[in-house]
């Protein structure tokens, strides 16, 4: 099972094209100045299966590909990874952030990880660093987070040809949901919330 924080089922915001994004539950890493302190809990996500992820994913229409965000993915290696390698093979692109650096996470000479990798094309790596702070490159919120292209599937000009935005849904509910990258304490000012 995979615990998870939250899901958007097509986003632009996210990465390169529309998206399914998944916030998986848990992390240590505690990054000072973390906006997403409600995934750092290990007991308090949401449990699919790889399969009912992955039905949910392909029953979209128009996906580029999914994108993981944390809390923190690799703490759910195993399952993440054998999710990635069933949306590749429907033709499908794999973002991964993640708040360690690739060399941590090849330090680690963990198998699930390691696998796990095989099947990420682009690693947005680093957590977020307040004094670092920095909007100017896309999906990214501070200077130390670094793009890996792990395969041919993307290559660095798509640096170049997107840019930090930001949705806002009013939910059924009435709540309002803003995800993607920004100044969201300037957006939240703004917006009265
Ligand atoms: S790794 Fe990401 S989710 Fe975890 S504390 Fe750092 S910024 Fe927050």
């Amino acid at each position: 099972m995979i615990d998870v924080y939250k899901i958007i089922e097509n986003t632009n915001v996210e990465g390169p094209g529309g998206r399914f994004c998944i916030w998986t539950q848990g992390c240590k890493k505690h990054c000072a100045g973390c906006w997403a302190k409600d995934t750092w809990s290990f007991d308090s996500g949401i449990k699919y299966s790889v399969k009912e992820l992955y039905d949910k994913i392909v029953s979209q229409k128009n996906l580029e590909g999914v994108t993981f965000l944390g809390g923190e993915p690799f703490e759910q290696a195993k399952e993440l990874s054998l999710l990635s390698e069933m949306v590749k093979q429907a033709g499908l692109s794999v973002v991964c952030f993640t708040g360690y650096t690739i060399e941590e996470l090849n330090n680690k000479n963990d198998k699930y990880i390691n696998e796990f990798l095989k099947h990420i094309d682009l690693l947005i790596d680093g957590g977020f660093e307040q004094d670092k702070f920095d909007l100017s490159r896309p999906w990214v919120g501070s200077s130390n987070q670094r793009y890996h292209f792990l395969t041919d599937f993307y290559t660095p000009e798509i640096i170049n040809k997107y840019k930090n935005k930001i949705e806002t849904r009013i939910m059924r509910d009435g709540s309002i949901l803003i995800n993607g990258m920004g100044n969201f304490e300037k957006i939240k000012r703004q917006m009265k919330i």
